[in-house]
């Protein structure tokens, strides 16, 4: 937990407010329950307060649109524990005006490493003159208690092994209280409304997915359906984008609908009543924990996580000494949006994103390689891959995207390679040699 603002809760508070920000859940939330603790100490009631702002850095229509079935899960959750919810969005959501109006006694946040939010709760903690803690409610390890940038994922491994036994720990999911009573005099919008009404500069060219629901009950659904139907076949079948076979919670982990913790616990539960998944269950929770705890400690203590600068100095060394290296061919950002390359598997990808929101893990890498490929310079590629990444899937704009794409192109958390024309030491995919690991035709033919 971070003290951002210092002192005692105010005395003649009404409320503790929660300022729900990236864990967008009315259950299993460190931060919500620290804030009910607090308020049943105090015998106060609760109320979660949450912004809906219409400029959040390369959010479009799908994004909000997801965010927008999430919150009706919240009201819904919060309700059941004494808890009140109040979302105010553009042009209401003045948040120390919010804070006046329920008369807050101390405000309670949640993490997030990415650098807007943190500045939005730096300037707030400016402005309050009542206490204001922060808790890291969307990892498994506070991110935070590594202390330092980590540089792989075999020297964060073992530092988070030692520290997950005290993490890896059932919520308490306490009830207020005190319930909390909204006055016929406070404004809230409602949340089965379109939260975009009205928004006139929002991109709405991007088309929610029908595919898959936002929100905490869908989350739940799906870690169901992967737990007892998925987890055992897992390590078979998690490299083969074919098949569905992986668990598809990324974008309900970025909207923070459901915890990391949420879906280890169910991990573990599965493994005691069946030891046999031990071993799927293993490599599922390095990615889970490893590879995303991993990049969440790049965001938050890279500064330049969505810049070259982000790279080691041997790949920025290579990447210098190959940036005039002539490509064999090049495409315009509009020809790659399109899928419009000679390379019907990469095409196949790319439809994949722009039609379901999603794209497999195992050709994210491939994608992002193929456009290093094909653009003038790795400058370019960054851009070009952070702007598709983040414009199409439901789960990007994440610090898992930042991480992927810093991996895929500047060699972060990798080593060096064979030296080879534009890549230099940044490892290579080969067309060929990626689609006999899997059915490419089927997976083509899927996504045509
Ligand atoms: C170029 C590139 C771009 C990417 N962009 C994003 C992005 O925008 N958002 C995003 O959430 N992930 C991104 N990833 C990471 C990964 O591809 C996705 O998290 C994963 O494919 C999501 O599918 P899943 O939930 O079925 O994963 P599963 O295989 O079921 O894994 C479970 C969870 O582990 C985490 N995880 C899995 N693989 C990785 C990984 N390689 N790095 C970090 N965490 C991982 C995710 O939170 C995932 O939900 C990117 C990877 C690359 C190489």
């Amino acid at each position: 937990m971070q003290v951002r603002r210092d002192g005692v809760p105010a005395k003649d508070g009404k409320a503790i407010v929660y300022w729900m920000q990236r864990a967008q859940r009315g259950i299993d939330n460190h931060a919500l329950n620290v804030a009910v603790h607090v308020a049943n100490e105090l015998k106060l009631p609760v109320v979660v307060y949450f912004a809906g702002i219409s400029n959040f850095p390369h959010a479009n229509l799908r994004h909000y649109y997801f965010l927008n079935q999430g919150l009706r899960d919240v009201e819904e959750d919060l309700a059941e524990r004494g808890i009140g919810f109040v979302m105010r969005r553009v042009p209401h959501e003045d948040h120390l005006r919010f804070f006046h109006d329920v008369g807050a006694a101390m405000v309670i946040g949640d993490e997030n490493p990415m650098r807007e939010p943190e500045q939005w709760r730096r300037l707030i903690s400016k402005r309050l003159t009542i206490p204001f803690w922060t808790v890291d409610a969307d990892v498994i390890v506070p991110s935070r208690m590594l202390g330092k940038a980590q540089f792989a994922a075999r020297t964060i491994r073992p530092r988070l092994k030692r520290l997950l036994p005290d993490f890896v720990q059932p919520y308490e999911n306490p009830k207020a209280t005190k319930a909390w009573q909204r006055t016929k005099r406070l404004f809230a919008d409602d949340v089965e409304l379109d939260i975009t009404r009205g928004w006139k500069d929002l991109d709405r060219s991007v088309l929610p997915v029908e595919e898959f629901a936002g929100g905490t009950h869908a989350a739940s659904k799906r870690l169901k359906t992967f737990v007892n139907f998925m987890l055992g076949s897992y390590g078979r079948e998690r490299n083969r984008p074919e098949v569905d076979g992986t668990s598809m919670l990324s974008m309900y982990l970025h909207f923070g609908h459901i915890s990391p913790l949420t879906i280890a616990l169910a991990i573990e539960a599965a493994v005691k009543k069946d030891e046999s998944l031990r071993g799927a269950a293993d490599a599922y929770l390095d990615q889970l924990i490893t590879w995303r705890e991993l990049c969440v400690n790049y965001v938050l203590y890279n500064d330049r996580y969505d810049s070259l600068e982000g790279a080691e100095p041997w790949a920025l060394k290579t990447m210098k000494e190959h940036a005039r290296d002539e490509r064999e061919r090049t495409y315009t950002l509009k020809q790659l949006e399109e899928g419009k390359t000679y390379d019907e598997l990469w095409n196949a990808a790319q439809r994949q994103m722009v039609a379901r929101g999603w794209m497999h893990n195992y050709l994210r890498m491939y994608w992002a390689k193929k456009i290093l490929e094909w653009t003038p310079n790795a400058k370019k590629t960054m851009q070009y891959a952070i702007y598709l990444n983040d414009k199409y899937l439901l789960d990007g704009r994440d610090p898992n995207g930042y991480g992927g794409i810093a991996w895929a192109i500047a060699g972060k958390f990798d080593r060096a390679w064979g030296e080879r024309p534009v890549f230099g030491k940044i490892r290579y995919m080969s067309a060929a040699s990626t689609g006999r690991k899997f059915d490419s035709k089927r997976y083509i033919a899927q996504n045509s």
